[in-house]
């Protein structure tokens, strides 16, 4: 396996849009960056994201161009399908050790034609759309992603070669391995963002087995333009559902399942939601069932107050218990809190629970940073520096550090990436021997360790 080097100022561990703000911002002012994302394509949650509140903007059309700036800035070494194994300190900076996993497809010939995707017999579940498609063993990950570059799931292969018969530019390497890369950076920023509750964690709303109880980033896909249905379909039959439901706090303040925090975005999203399925399904009844409604941000309140006005029922509740009849309707059973505590089944087409927000990664054992009670990172002076972590030059940005919303990721990125700069600039000495000179990945060879 070749090893290569890479020295740069700062390096961003995480592609969503904390990172690529922060990446962004820290470029912008000069540095040289290095930005790792894990997974095919950067983009992060949001790119998956149907409308944003409260604005009800296109998320792919904010997302798409800042994950294009990020693929074409000069200061920024782009690298997906990477992940950071080990970390040592090195005198001042930290030398990092990442490992690039095989796409199986030559990058710099693949031009993202999809070829190999039309000949591949193998359907899989599709993770971007959620599971509710499906996509081929080989795939470019999604219309926008970036890298616009196919990834081959070898695990599911069948090495029948059609991929590799139908590539026009004989991009097709099955015998690809992992790829060493060191990166020297002198600061780091985590924003290694968050994972939703998952769907089967409550054995009360069904353990994920009930095919038309979906979560809230299920329904996103549901909802987007670039959808997996082009349009509101429930899971089990494809009807177009009549009466949708919405179960808030379904995986925060639950005790049961280790997450006693408020995710902080459940009321907005489903709120939002509620509202783009009045457009889509103008005849459906829409239902919330929550125990507070929290809308806490500029214009949040509002927005709920334009829901309940547009005719979204908002019904405060506990919900027990979600089971399903014969012809796959979930029936939910709520204690109504506003009409002492009455007992009710209610049957609906579809339901969606507002799942909430846990830590995606644990820096502890590579990144020596502590993390808080609730499992996110922990900032070292929350009220003077949110960004700033126990460890020196090891900044952290966005979900990584708790439930926010993209408004709020933005912003700390920014934080974060000025907090980064002003560390680089304290240490200036070693600052000016990396800070405005590129090293681009063909002088990499040069710099062998
Ligand atoms: C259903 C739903 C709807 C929402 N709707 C809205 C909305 O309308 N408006 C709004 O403001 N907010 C909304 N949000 C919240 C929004 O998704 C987040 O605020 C935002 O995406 C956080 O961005 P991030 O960059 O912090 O994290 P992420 O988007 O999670 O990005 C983190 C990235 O880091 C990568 N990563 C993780 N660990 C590693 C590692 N070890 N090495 C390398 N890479 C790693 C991940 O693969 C990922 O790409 C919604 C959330 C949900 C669940």
């Amino acid at each position: 396996m070749a090893e290569e080097r890479l020295r740069v100022d700062a390096l961003v561990v995480g592609g969503g849009i904390a990172g690529m703000q922060a990446s962004l911002d820290l470029a912008d002012q000069g540095y040289h960056v290095a930005l790792v994302e894990r997974e095919p394509s950067i983009g992060g949650k949001m790119i998956a994201l149907s409308k944003v509140f409260p604005t009800l903007d296109c998320c792919s059309c904010i997302t798409t161009p800042k994950m294009s700036a990020v693929a074409h800035h000069e200061n920024i070494h782009l690298f997906t399908y990477t992940e950071v194994k080990t970390i040592e300190p090195n005198g001042g900076s930290y030398l990092v050790h990442c490992v690039e996993k095989p796409r199986y497809v030559d990058t710099g010939l693949c031009t993202g034609c999809r070829q190999c995707e039309y000949a591949c017999p193998i359907d899989l579940p599709d993770p971007f759309q959620m599971g509710l498609s499906a996509h081929r063993a080989i795939r470019v990950p999604f219309s926008t992603a970036v890298p616009q570059k196919a990834v081959l799931d070898i695990d599911h292969c069948l090495l029948c070669g059609k991929c590799e018969k139908a590539c026009p530019v004989d991009a097709i390497d099955f015998t690809q391995g992992p790829q060493d890369l060191v990166i020297e950076a002198r600061a780091i920023v985590l924003a290694t963002g968050y994972e939703t509750t998952p769907r089967d964690a409550k054995a009360e709303y069904g353990a994920g087995k009930l095919s038309n109880v979906i979560d809230g980033l299920m329904m996103e896909r549901l909802l987007a333009p670039t959808g997996p249905y082009l349009h509101v379909l429930r899971p089990s039959d494809g009807k177009e559902p009549d009466s949708i439901a919405y179960v808030q706090c379904a995986g925060s303040r639950d005790e049961t399942l280790g997450v006693s925090y408020c995710s902080r975005v459940c009321c907005m999203y489903a709120i939002k939601q509620a509202m783009l399925l009045s457009g889509a399904l103008p005849m459906a009844d829409i239902t919330i069932y929550y125990m507070d409604i929290r809308t806490f941000g500029k214009g949040y309140e509002q927005f709920y107050q334009n829901a309940r006005a547009m005719g979204i029922e908002f019904v405060k509740a506990k919900v027990g218990r979600i089971t399903e009849d014969e012809y796959r309707n979930p029936i939910v059973r709520v204690e109504i809190m506003e009409e002492a505590s009455r007992v009710e089944e209610r049957k609906h087409d579809l339901v969606v629970l507002s799942v909430g927000m846990l830590p995606a990664y644990d820096p502890r054992p590579l990144y020596g940073v502590p993390i808080a009670e609730d499992g996110f990172v922990e900032a070292a002076c929350p009220n003077i520096a949110p960004p700033m972590t126990a460890q020196p030059g090891v900044f952290a940005a966005g979900t990584a550090t708790g439930p926010m919303d993209i408004v709020d990721s933005i912003v700390m990125a920014g934080a974060a990436a000025a907090e980064a700069a002003a560390y680089l600039e304290r240490h200036d000495g070693e600052a000016k021997t990396y800070a405005g000179r590129s090293i681009s990945m063909g002088e990499k060879e040069a710099i062998h360790a």
